[in-house]
């Protein structure tokens, strides 16, 4: 019977053991998935524009009056799909 009891806490020794490994690989595995947020944009950086995009799919279309100086933003989607830009403040869009 001694024996028996001693398998029994052997068993349960080991179920604790396992579960604490267990419980630290899937925390570690969120850990990963955790991701800092980007930095805040420098107020400094983000200047009036005037794209227009349309949706290809349903034709609805939008103005973008501000964003960050320097290249073309990515274009917003709609429909799940890209927007097309159709206009950029008067000017050609400069794509590249
Ligand atoms: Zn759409």
């Amino acid at each position: 019977m001694g024996q028996n009891r001693d398998v029994m806490l052997l068993k349960i020794v080991v179920a604790i053991g396992f579960a604490l490994v267990l419980y630290t690989f899937i925390a570690a595995t969120l850990r990963k998935f955790h991701m800092a947020p980007p930095a805040e944009p420098d107020p400094e950086d983000i200047l009036p524009v005037d794209y227009g995009y349309r949706c290809g799919v349903c034709g609805a279309t939008v103005t973008m009056t501000m964003a960050p100086q320097g290249e073309l933003p990515a274009a917003p989607r709609h429909c799940r799909e890209d927007m097309d830009l159709v206009s950029a403040g008067g000017a050609p869009p400069a794509l590249g």
